[in-house]
């Protein structure tokens, strides 16, 4: 049966680049009888590694319900844990004949080749050198032929083995490099389909070369298309956001998470794009991914996430918006927050915001004393006649009906007076006691809020 694995650097914060691909993976796991999804930590690169970015990717895999506890779940494996039988894998490809010492420094292959870029010459070759420190093993590629791999997305691209230099397995100080120990790991875990970023497929044709020549019978593999931001850039941790945890931190839920990342590079067919994982699965075809770059389009995933906080029953919604309502989101003190406040509104506010963090901006005003004023808004709402309007809703509001349909009434009222439609006489209402042009609506607003502060709001805007 099908063995996919999922096979990240503990180097960095958690890319949504390999949350795409461990989706994937997980997702054909899923979908096949029996399929398997190992994850394993490349962990051999030890001056890179940290043991906190272990724990980014153990906590990356929970948010995106790629969960240890189901039957589909190998792992984690750890390849420094490896590092025996890597050996022995270099050690048997050298007592082959299959690889060779070499002694060469880099300066040494550019004076001889005129050129820094060219790969190795095979300089060494036939030199017959034995295992001693400072010298690297080389895998001796074939001279002639071609090395073709099945590629599911890819077409079986074909690569002339001339053009593959005679690459290190192991280093001067015996240690085994990527392209030797991935390849022994996936041996060993008996993995049967690669899929990975196309930034490995240059790698492709070197490691099924290892497969062979460790006597295995090489994978399927699958080279997912890279993924760029709107100026079609490659997506890169210097320029853009690129952190799973960051886009979590933000208020995106994981579920929309995992369905904007299935949709990078494969559709579902039909139109349609929001579904529930298990349906996404049922549909995910391998064979079907585009070979062409894949956008992460932020204004999309925004979208996707308004449609599933909406989607949320009410009692989740205001359970996933907590965190964001203590500091270090929130600018109030836990005294000042008003639990009934933010329940009274909280139904309203589910049908605005697009990320949970933005529930924090749209009911500040209820807790802070004073509203937090956006210069923008308070220049466009305040110009003009403004203070005169602002003292007519000041004298109606004083003896009005507190709720939010007499309100709005009387609102419109004294805007007509003005010769205001409602608005344009509800915004410097609106900014005199949130502080902003746009937010919840008002009328409910100025309801929970209450007379009181509404009107001490109101006075204050018009000095
Ligand atoms: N550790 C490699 C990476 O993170 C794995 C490549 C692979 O999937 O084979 O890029």
């Amino acid at each position: 049966s099908v063995r996919v694995r999922f096979a990240p650097s503990p180097t960095g914060m958690f890319h949504v680049g390999g949350a795409r691909s461990a989706l994937f993976n997980w997702a054909v796991a899923k979908q096949s009888d029996g399929g398997v999804f190992v994850l394993r930590i490349e962990d051999t690169d030890a001056s890179r590694n940290q043991p906190e970015w272990v724990d980014g990717i153990l906590s990356a895999m929970e948010s995106l319900g790629i969960t240890a506890s189901d039957p589909a779940f190998e792992g984690p494996y750890y390849q420094s844990e490896n590092a025996g039988l890597q050996k022995e894998a270099a050690a048997k490809l050298y007592a082959e004949g299959r690889a060779y010492y070499c002694d060469c420094t880099r300066d040494d292959v550019a004076a001889r080749t005129g050129n820094a870029q060219t790969g190795y010459d095979g300089h060494c070759r036939d030199r017959g050198l034995e295992q001693a420190e400072g010298r690297a093993l080389r895998f001796r590629t074939p001279d002639d032929g071609e090395t073709q791999v099945i590629d599911l997305i890819r077409g079986n691209p074909s690569f002339p083995n001339a053009t593959l230099e005679d690459f290190v397995i192991a280093r001067g100080n015996g240690s085994p490099v990527f392209l030797l120990a991935n390849v022994v790991d996936d041996v060993d875990e008996k993995i049967t389909h690669v899929i990975r970023g196309e930034e490995h497929l240059p790698n492709t044709p070197k490691q099924q070369l290892l497969w062979e020549a460790l006597g295995a019978t090489p994978p399927t593999w699958a080279h997912l298309p890279v993924i760029v931001n709107e100026k079609r850039q490659k997506l890169s941790k210097r320029r853009d956001k690129v952190a799973l945890e960051d886009y979590l931190a933000d208020g995106v839920l994981p579920a929309a998470m995992v369905n904007y990342l299935m949709l990078l590079g494969w559709a579902p067919g039909n139109d349609e794009e929001i579904l529930p994982f298990d349906e996404l699965v049922r549909r995910f075809r391998i064979e079907d991914v585009n070979s062409s770059s894949a956008f992460f389009d932020l204004k999309k995933l925004t979208a996707f996430n308004g449609e599933y906080i909406r989607a949320l029953p009410l009692d989740e919604f205001k359970t996933a918006c907590a965190p964001y309502l203590t500091a270090p989101h929130a600018p109030w003190t836990p005294e000042q927050f008003d639990a009934a406040a933010f329940d009274a509104v909280a139904e309203l506010a589910q049908t605005r915001v697009a990320l949970l963090g933005e529930i924090t901006g749209n009911v500040d005003f209820l807790f802070l004393d004073e509203p937090v004023f956006d210069q923008d808004s308070w220049d466009k709402a305040m110009k003009g006649d403004a203070a005169a309007l602002l003292a007519d809703m000041r004298a109606a509001l004083a003896d009005a009906t507190w709720e939010a349909e007499p309100l709005k009434e009387l609102v419109t009222a004294v805007g007509e007076k003005h010769g205001l439609k409602l608005g344009k006489a509800q915004a410097p209402v609106r900014v005199a006691v949130t502080g902003r042009r746009i937010g919840l609506p008002l009328f409910e607003s100025l309801e929970v809020l209450g007379r009181e502060r509404t009107l001490a709001r109101v006075d204050a805007a018009i000095v």
